[in-house]
């Protein structure tokens, strides 16, 4: 059985206290915001992450849902808005999709019945009924199975869904920010959490706090004043330390300056992550104290290269991106 409607969940508004996450059905023809999201599945495509596979997988093909029982047209369950219906179903746990077959690329309504809807408010409910499904056909139907589809079969809070590739910077970068976000590094919590037995697992940069994968590249106080450093130079306001590093990226992505602007910033950032954790590395295996002025120097020198190449404004000088003049 093919779906003629593929239904994704969209994050389609960014701010700190209000994410707006939306699903918005997915056609090939449309444009606007699903261009936007061809786009990034080429993206993905190309990093070898394939999302359609996934995205496929998500379609509700109502196979969770109990047909009468579960609350999924309306909002009651339809064996309370068609109580003279539910006593003639013979299949009263029977799924949605027990419920139909598709014919010629429709949806055929069918049920099997104690006896044939015969009374004025038996067939009355029955017209209700066959039109509810008719309308929602391609509304709460679809909407709701596939966000309980969703829920199950596809972890929405995965890196992946929020994860824009930035190919401004090396695949080095990307990866490392992707398994911090999954906390897949190496930090002092991590290790205690596979079993190795360490002394302590406080942040041995700030002494503060343990040392978890988002407090190295974020929550540090040599973090945050080097993230003070870099927004300044990028002319944007101070990203929030307190959050996750998806939300500093979320944020990023949504800041209000040109396409090719908020690009050199998202790298930024993304290089900015992996330098903290570099700076963390020699500090802890080679006790060099890192200071925030040569970590902002080595962020500027290192994200200089990939902008300068991959950017529209090839032309961009060494002193123009010092002083972020882009
Ligand atoms: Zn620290």
């Amino acid at each position: 059985m093919e779906p003629e409607t593929l239904w994704v969940k969209v994050i389609t508004s960014i701010h700190a206290s209000n994410r707006k996450v939306e699903l918005i059905p997915f056609k090939k023809s449309m444009s606007g915001v699903w261009k936007n999201i061809g786009e990034i599945v080429k993206d993905f495509t190309k990093n070898n992450i394939n999302i359609n596979t996934n995205l496929r997988s998500i379609v509700g093909l109502g196979d969770k849902t109990l047909f009468w029982i579960d609350t999924w047209l309306g909002n009651e369950p339809l064996k309370v808005q068609f109580p003279n219906l539910y006593l003639l179903a013979v299949k009263k746990k029977s799924l949605v999709l027990e419920n139909y077959k598709i014919l010629n690329g429709g949806r055929m309504w069918d049920w099997v019945w104690l006896r044939a809807p015969t009374s004025e408010a038996e067939k009355q409910e029955m017209d209700n009924l066959m039109g509810r499904l008719q309308i929602s056909e391609h509304q709460e139907f679809s909407v709701k199975n596939v966000k309980s589809s969703l829920g199950q079969r596809l972890d929405l809070n995965s890196a992946a869904y929020v994860f824009s590739w930035n190919n401004w910077v090396t695949g080095k970068c990307t990866t490392f920010v992707w398994r911090a976000i999954e906390e897949k590094i190496a930090s002092a919590v991590a290790l205690r959490n596979r079993g190795m037995n360490l002394p302590d697992i406080i942040c041995k940069t700030c002494g503060a706090a343990e040392e978890s994968a988002v407090h190295i590249p974020l929550r540090c106080n040599f973090a945050k004043r080097t993230w003070e450093s870099v927004t300044n130079w990028l002319k944007i306001p101070m990203v929030n330390v307190e959050g996750s590093l998806k939300d500093l990226l979320l944020e990023m992505n949504e800041i209000q300056r040109s396409k090719g602007v908020r690009k050199a910033i998202y790298a930024v950032a993304i290089q900015t992550m992996w330098i903290l954790w570099k700076t963390r590395n020699e500090r802890v295996f080679k006790g060099r104290q890192g200071k925030v002025q040569t970590v902002l120097e080595e962020i500027k020198e290192a994200s200089y290269p990939g902008v300068k190449l991959r950017s529209k404004h090839g032309s961009i000088t060494r002193q123009e991106w010092w002083d972020f003049n882009i």
